[in-house]
């Protein structure tokens, strides 16, 4: 097992290349030396079974690997019972498309935390994941990896402890490390060595090796300010914001680590998943 990349959604050149359909994103991928995609529902679930079926078939002779986004408007932690059960209907949806495709992992926005504590949030976050895998499994949809993402605004639920502390819920559940929201909601923290390595050190303390070995993420350079975090995703021409991903792929590929690294560029995401699987790669050939 290697780490896995792979972009999320389609690049520009998709359809520079002369694709035009969905289900030729597999051959796509496959040209460009790609592992992995995550599909995106982020506007909703509109994907039928039959499609996501078919879908799932291409990406599965080609060897790659999905994961799928779930809708934004997804609210873990609203104050309001029944937006944390639509949520939870949301989540299902996804799950369904996730299941006919054979993608086993869905990636969730952890919540807002505008109008309580962060504690509270917290709280309300952990209580509609766990009712999710509750559903998940009485569906027979346990296969499926709940994946609650670091968010890049800071009145957004989703520093890397939350993530973490949402993850702890449940054995199955992988976080979803976005690296450019770190670093975004900590002004340009999270862009050399010990910041990565700290971020290791932590999923591991908090849920063993064995899990934080195969976590989920998503990699791409931001742009933030200093009044709210996240602004826009950027690509790897960015040489202002980062972060770059040398001084991660290095300690990927030293320690041993399996994530799936799904790329969020602004139309170049297929290529500079490429990029990022190069350098980790070089590093790989050098141990
Ligand atoms: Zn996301």
């Amino acid at each position: 097992m290697t780490a896995l990349f792979g972009p999320a959604g389609n690049s520009q050149s998709f359809q520079e290349m002369g694709y035009k359909k969905t289900i030729q994103v597999p051959e796509y991928l496959s040209r460009l030396g790609l592992d992995i995609y995550e599909y995106q529902c982020g506007h909703g679930v509109r994907i039928s079974e039959a499609a996501a079926k078919a879908f799932g078939e291409e990406a599965q002779k080609r060897g790659i690997l999905l994961s799928v986004h779930s809708p934004y408007y997804i609210s873990l932690s609203s104050v309001e019972a029944e937006k944390r059960d639509k949520s939870i209907e949301y989540i299902m949806q996804t799950a369904a498309a996730a299941h006919a495709m054979g993608a086993d992992r869905i990636v969730i926005h952890s919540g807002s935390c505008a109008k309580i504590s962060r504690d509270e949030a917290l709280a309300l976050a952990k209580d509609t994941l766990k009712r999710a895998q509750h559903r998940l499994d009485e569906q027979g949809m346990g296969e499926i990896h709940l994946c609650p993402e670091t968010m890049g605004k800071f009145n957004q639920l989703g520093d890397l402890e939350e993530v973490l502390e949402l993850c702890s819920a449940e054995e199955r559940f992988l976080p979803c490390i976005d690296f450019g929201h770190l670093n975004a909601r900590t002004l340009g923290q999270v862009n050399q060595p010990e910041a990565f390595s700290h971020i290791l050190y932590q999923m591991e303390n908090k849920l063993g090796r064995e899990r934080a070995m195969q976590f989920h993420s998503h990699f791409s350079k931001i742009e933030y300010t200093e009044k709210g975090g996240e602004k826009r995703h950027l690509t790897f021409d960015d040489q202002q914001y980062g972060p770059n991903f040398e001084p991660l792929g290095e300690l990927l590929a030293e320690r041993g680590y399996t994530p799936r690294v799904i790329c969020e560029s602004a139309g170049t995401q297929a290529e500079d998943a490429r990029v990022m699987k190069e350098i980790y790669q070089g590093f790989l050939n050098q141990k």
